[in-house]
Protein backbone atom coordinates (compact mmCIF):
# COMPACT_ATOMS: atom_id res chain seq x y z
CA UNK A 1 0.00 0.00 0.00
CA UNK A 2 1.10 3.76 -1.11
CA UNK A 3 1.99 6.25 1.95
CA UNK A 4 -0.42 8.51 2.27
CA UNK A 5 0.22 12.11 0.91
CA UNK A 6 0.33 14.43 3.04
CA UNK A 7 -1.03 17.45 2.05
CA UNK A 8 -0.78 20.28 4.29
CA UNK A 9 -3.62 23.12 4.66
CA UNK A 10 -3.88 25.78 6.89
CA UNK A 11 -5.77 24.87 10.09
CA UNK A 12 -8.14 27.60 9.89
CA UNK A 13 -8.74 26.40 6.30
CA UNK A 14 -9.28 22.83 7.44
CA UNK A 15 -11.68 23.51 10.54
CA UNK A 16 -13.99 25.75 8.29
CA UNK A 17 -14.27 22.67 5.79
CA UNK A 18 -15.36 20.22 8.20
CA UNK A 19 -18.01 22.63 9.85
CA UNK A 20 -19.06 23.08 6.59
CA UNK A 21 -19.29 19.43 5.91
CA UNK A 22 -21.10 18.95 8.91
CA UNK A 23 -24.07 21.47 7.52
CA UNK A 24 -24.59 19.73 4.34
CA UNK A 25 -24.44 16.79 6.57
CA UNK A 26 -27.20 17.60 9.16
CA UNK A 27 -29.22 19.22 5.92
CA UNK A 28 -28.62 15.42 3.91
CA UNK A 29 -30.30 13.60 7.50
CA UNK A 30 -33.08 15.61 7.42
CA UNK A 31 -33.29 14.77 4.08
CA UNK A 32 -33.39 11.18 4.29
CA UNK A 33 -35.89 11.86 7.86
CA UNK A 34 -38.31 13.37 5.26
CA UNK A 35 -37.88 10.52 2.68
CA UNK A 36 -38.93 7.67 5.79
CA UNK A 37 -41.54 10.34 7.59
CA UNK A 38 -44.21 7.19 6.64
CA UNK A 39 -41.66 5.24 9.48
CA UNK A 40 -41.86 7.58 12.67
CA UNK A 41 -39.32 6.70 14.92
CA UNK A 42 -36.65 6.56 11.85
CA UNK A 43 -37.89 10.36 10.52
CA UNK A 44 -37.75 10.97 14.48
CA UNK A 45 -33.53 9.76 14.28
CA UNK A 46 -32.18 11.69 11.04
CA UNK A 47 -34.33 14.72 12.38
CA UNK A 48 -32.06 14.28 15.78
CA UNK A 49 -29.20 13.78 14.08
CA UNK A 50 -29.55 16.57 10.92
CA UNK A 51 -30.27 18.88 14.12
CA UNK A 52 -27.43 17.77 16.31
CA UNK A 53 -24.47 18.17 13.45
CA UNK A 54 -26.31 21.16 12.02
CA UNK A 55 -25.68 22.73 15.97
CA UNK A 56 -22.20 21.26 16.53
CA UNK A 57 -21.11 22.85 13.02
CA UNK A 58 -22.33 26.42 14.77
CA UNK A 59 -20.41 25.45 17.71
CA UNK A 60 -17.27 25.02 14.86
CA UNK A 61 -17.90 28.41 13.15
CA UNK A 62 -18.06 29.75 16.95
CA UNK A 63 -14.45 28.40 17.50
CA UNK A 64 -13.33 29.64 14.28
CA UNK A 65 -14.13 32.73 15.38
CA UNK A 66 -12.33 32.67 18.73
CA UNK A 67 -9.73 30.88 17.25
CA UNK A 68 -9.18 33.81 14.73
CA UNK A 69 -8.38 36.04 17.75
CA UNK A 70 -5.53 34.48 18.66
CA UNK A 71 -3.93 34.12 14.78
CA UNK A 72 -1.30 36.12 13.78
CA UNK A 73 -1.63 37.95 10.61
CA UNK A 74 1.41 37.96 8.08
CA UNK A 75 2.30 38.53 4.93
CA UNK A 76 3.58 35.42 3.01
CA UNK A 77 7.21 35.21 1.96
CA UNK A 78 6.09 32.70 -1.04
CA UNK A 79 3.18 34.35 -2.66
CA UNK A 80 3.50 38.22 -0.94
CA UNK A 81 -0.23 37.37 0.01
CA UNK A 82 -1.70 38.25 3.63
CA UNK A 83 -2.10 35.02 5.37
CA UNK A 84 -3.32 34.00 8.91
CA UNK A 85 -0.87 31.91 11.35
CA UNK A 86 -2.20 29.38 14.05
CA UNK A 87 0.19 28.01 16.50
CA UNK A 88 4.21 27.68 15.89
CA UNK A 89 3.64 25.96 12.60
CA UNK A 90 0.83 26.35 9.82
CA UNK A 91 0.69 26.67 6.21
CA UNK A 92 -0.22 29.66 4.32
CA UNK A 93 -3.88 29.67 3.02
CA UNK A 94 -3.11 30.69 -0.60
CA UNK A 95 -0.26 28.61 -1.58
CA UNK A 96 0.33 26.06 1.34
CA UNK A 97 3.50 26.97 2.06
CA UNK A 98 4.96 25.75 4.99
CA UNK A 99 5.46 28.66 7.89
CA UNK A 100 7.18 28.75 11.42
CA UNK A 101 7.42 31.51 13.53
CA UNK A 102 10.09 29.74 15.73
CA UNK A 103 13.60 30.69 14.76
CA UNK A 104 14.94 27.52 15.70
CA UNK A 105 12.45 25.74 13.54
CA UNK A 106 13.30 27.62 10.43
CA UNK A 107 14.78 25.41 7.35
CA UNK A 108 13.40 22.25 9.41
CA UNK A 109 11.08 20.10 7.27
CA UNK A 110 8.00 20.81 7.95
CA UNK A 111 6.02 18.90 10.40
CA UNK A 112 2.93 19.38 12.09
CA UNK A 113 4.07 17.69 15.72
CA UNK A 114 5.51 20.94 16.37
CA UNK A 115 2.11 22.02 17.21
CA UNK A 116 1.92 19.41 19.84
CA UNK A 117 1.87 19.56 23.86
CA UNK A 118 4.02 16.38 23.64
CA UNK A 119 6.94 17.62 21.44
CA UNK A 120 6.79 20.74 23.66
CA UNK A 121 7.64 18.85 27.00
CA UNK A 122 10.20 16.59 25.11
CA UNK A 123 11.86 19.83 24.20
CA UNK A 124 11.91 20.68 27.71
CA UNK A 125 12.99 17.81 28.99
CA UNK A 126 15.49 17.94 26.43
CA UNK A 127 17.10 21.31 27.37
ZN1 LIG B 1 1.51 31.95 0.37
Amino acid sequence: MAEPQLVYSSKINKIRSFALILVFAGIGLMYIGLILKKIEWLMLTFFILGIISVVLSTVVYFWIGMLSTKTIAIICPTCEKPTKMLGRVDACMHCKQPLTLDKELEGKEFDEKYNSRKYKRELKKNQ
